[in-house]
């Protein structure tokens, strides 16, 4: 009822409005000022290269310090930042911070570590969207080669767009990566059309490994049509490390998950994950 009075308007909501239209209206108006407030923070999961059980790099997922609530996971906001058009600043944020921490670790590791940043449909399809990630690698002199961009099915609302834009990020170096493959309906025409550098196989499909014969068999020909597509995979979710084992058997060349490491923010991510290392 609000929605359709207007933007603007003021409006007195009855006690028959839900916890969950509150819930939302207050995460709303609290990511106004999550930024400006340094509510908004990264916490960063290792990659493992399979080859050599390595450190190739991290992903980047969002964090929320609520004032109130505590720490929200992207899942409860990011769908609000998207509808209420605060994605994109929250977005050029997640790029400009994840690449600033990518360019003091290359510095402490001597290492090209590569950086996964996810980005909704709606950042991505914005017209600027390539300028920006190129000031973004300029003014934190990170190589394009190190800078992975995640995108899902959903750019396919905009699919000659989308293709320009996934070609441009290519040209200038970048890898784009499909996150969650498998999971939609249209996987495979993302393959056809986008040139995309890698895909990430969701995680329901290593839950059930090593036991369920269905879905190792699902992993198997994903990780064919990867090799002859040439693209390369990442495994995510693996929690075990019989997980591990049989991607490892079937050719998988990187994985993230539980078993590699847990997201953790900037002051742990980097520690962890050598200490990973060196023990594994
Ligand atoms: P995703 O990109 O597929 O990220 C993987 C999610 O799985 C993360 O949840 C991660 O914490 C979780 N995960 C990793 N390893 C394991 C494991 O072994 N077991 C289990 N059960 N879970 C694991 P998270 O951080 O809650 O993020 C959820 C989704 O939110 C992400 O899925 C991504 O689509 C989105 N997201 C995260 N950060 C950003 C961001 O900066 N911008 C945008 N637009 N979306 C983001
Ligand atoms: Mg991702
Ligand atoms: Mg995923
Ligand atoms: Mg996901």
């Amino acid at each position: 009822e609000a929605k359709r009075q207007g933007k603007g308007r003021i409006c007195v909501y009855t006690s028959d409005m839900t916890d969950t239209v509150r819930t939302r209206l207050n995460l709303e108006q609290g990511l106004h000022h999550a930024l400006e407030r340094q509510e908004l923070e990264l916490y960063y999961q290792p990659v493992f290269s399979m080859a050599n059980e390595r450190l190739s790099g991290f992903e980047a997922l969002i964090r929320w310090n609520h004032p109130v609530s505590g720490v929200l996971l992207p899942d409860q906001f990011i769908r609000i930042a998207e509808e209420s058009g605060q994605i994109q600043s929250i977005g050029s944020w997640v790029l400009d911070t994840a690449l600033q921490q990518l360019s003091q670790w290359t510095e402490a590791t001597g290492t090209a570590l590569v950086m996964a940043v996810n980005v909704s449909p709606k950042q991505f399809l914005q017209d600027d969207f390539l300028a920006s990630v190129e000031l973004a690698l300029r003014r934190w002199q990170v190589p394009a080669h190190q800078l992975e961009i995640e995108i899902t099915e959903s750019v396919l609302q905009d699919f000659q767009r989308s293709r320009g834009i996934v070609s441009g990020l290519r040209e200038l170096g970048v890898s784009v990566a499909i996150d969650d493959f498998g999971t939609g309906y249209s996987s495979l025409a993302l393959l056809k059309h986008l040139p995309v550098s890698r895909i990430k196989i969701d995680r329901s499909f290593i839950l059930a490994l090593p036991g369920n014969a269905r879905d190792h068999g699902l992993v198997s020909v994903m990780l064919k049509m990867a090799g002859s597509l040439e693209l390369e995979v990442t495994a995510e979710g693996v929690e075990t490390w019989q997980q591990a084992a049989v991607l490892q058997q079937l050719g998988c060349s990187a994985a993230q998950g539980f078993y590699y490491g847990q997201p953790a923010p900037t002051a742990t991510a980097l520690h962890d994950a050598i200490c990973r290392h060196d023990r594994g």
